[in-house]
């Protein structure tokens, strides 16, 4: 922490959000929460590339510091482990708010009943408070200093869609009361949070509807599908199939995404917009790009579906190919390959794969 990124007085930058697209700038002072993350490592990267000064706020819950390790020592960044729920003060011209728990998946198939609702208690609690206090607070932050504000929400606002693909007008089809609702409603109650504190307190945010996404430096067990099918698939498990695998989901390689937050951040236009690949695919196709690109030997086990598990997603980008000139470039077959390599590393590291 330095002095001059927790200065303690309140201080108002006008318009510091507002930078005109095209003109060569001084480099902006950015807060990326959850910036050790996955998602947010990647900007991070792009940000600290283009000149900006990055301060990553992130209480490591489900983030790694090497996944920002290569940043140590350039005087561009700062890294504060804090937690969002609790107020920060800072001087800043852009906020990306990332920070959030991941989905809980890995604990839905734990045997030990008693322990699995208490721990989805204390996590469901974490999801729906960081997702609405501290929302809260970056808002507030964002509307002290007069900074812009982007909130990454989800696809998972669409609950289990009944129209399709989903178009940024629909309002979804979500179980408030839900396993999943914690998260889904949580991010629904964080845009009505943005736009709030944007018609109220005039705060310049911007929406992202993020798809299913995938990469490099993803959690290895965060129970999302593609980072199990790879991880099983290269330990030679099973890929575990929940369900009868003919639902579906779209999935987009993490610079693709990093490319429409900075679009979106840097425009003129509030949103929400999707951002995501409209490839889609049923996870019994996606277990095939996955023996496809690791081993064509890999099996594939069926296990029961989780509650509440949405039938099918892709996105209509429309809305993002006219007003942000974005669309993804990397289909699965270039992307995957990139990720396997990184969990190849992390998995078996210098070891060779058959002596794990
Ligand atoms: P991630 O778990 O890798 O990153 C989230 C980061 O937030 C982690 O570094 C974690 O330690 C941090 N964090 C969590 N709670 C925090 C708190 N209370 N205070 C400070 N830091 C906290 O997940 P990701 O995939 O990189 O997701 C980034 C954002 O994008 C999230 O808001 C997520 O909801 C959204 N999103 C991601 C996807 C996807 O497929 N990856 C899809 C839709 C939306
Ligand atoms: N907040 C923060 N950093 C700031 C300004 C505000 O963390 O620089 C928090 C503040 O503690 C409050 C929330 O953001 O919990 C909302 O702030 P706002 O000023 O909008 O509301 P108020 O404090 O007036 O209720
Ligand atoms: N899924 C699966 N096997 C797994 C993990 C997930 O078949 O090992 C399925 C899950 O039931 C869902 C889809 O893959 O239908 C996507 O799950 P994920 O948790 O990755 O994302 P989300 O449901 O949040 O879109």
């Amino acid at each position: 922490l330095t002095a001059e990124s927790t200065r303690l007085v309140p201080h108002r930058v006008i318009g510091a959000g507002k930078v005109p697209l095209g003109l060569k700038r001084k480099g902006l002072r950015i807060v990326v929460t959850g910036g050790a993350g996955f998602v947010g490592s990647h900007l991070v990267d792009r940000l600290i590339a283009r000149g900006d000064s990055v301060i990553v706020v992130d209480n490591f819950f489900t983030g790694r510091k090497e996944n920002v390790v290569h940043h140590f020592g350039n005087p561009r960044f700062e890294l504060i482990r804090h937690d969002v729920v609790e107020p920060l003060l800072l001087e800043v011209d852009q906020i990306y708010h990332l920070a959030c728990p991941a989905s809980p998946v890995h604990y839905k198939h734990n045997p030990v009943k008693t322990i699995i609702s208490f721990l989805l208690f204390i996590y469901f609690f974490f999801d729906i408070s960081t997702n609405v206090v501290g929302t809260l607070n970056m808002l507030g932050l964002a509307k002290r200093v007069g900074a812009r504000f982007l909130l990454t929400s989800t696809s998972e606002v669409y609950g289990d869609p009944l129209e399709h693909p989903q178009k940024e007008t629909y309002w979804g089809n979500v179980n408030p009361i839900g396993v999943r609702s914690c998260y889904d409603e949580g991010k629904r109650t964080a845009e009505t949070l943005a736009m709030d504190y944007h018609r109220g307190a005039g705060v310049e945010v911007r929406i992202a509807r993020i798809f299913n996404t995938y990469g490099p430096r993803m959690c290895i067990d965060d129970g999302r599908v593609v980072s199990n099918f790879v991880a099983q698939a290269l330990r030679k498990e099973p890929m575990t199939v929940y369900g009868d695998g003919k639902q579906t989901r779209s999935f987009q390689y993490v610079s693709d995404l990093v490319e429409g937050l900075m679009r979106l951040m840097e425009g003129e236009h509030v949103g929400p917009f999707n951002l995501g690949n409209p490839g889609e695919f049923t996870m019994l196709e996606l277990a095939k790009v996955v023996q496809e690109t690791i081993d064509p030997e890999a099996k594939i086990e069926f296990r029961p579906n989780t509650e509440d598990d949405p039938h099918k997603r892709k996105p209509d980008i429309s809305r993002a190919k006219e007003l942000l000139g974005w669309e993804p470039k990397i289909p699965l077959h270039k992307g995957l390959p990139m990720m396997v390599s990184d969990f190849r590393q992390r998995i078996f590291g210098d070891q060779k794969e058959g002596d794990s």
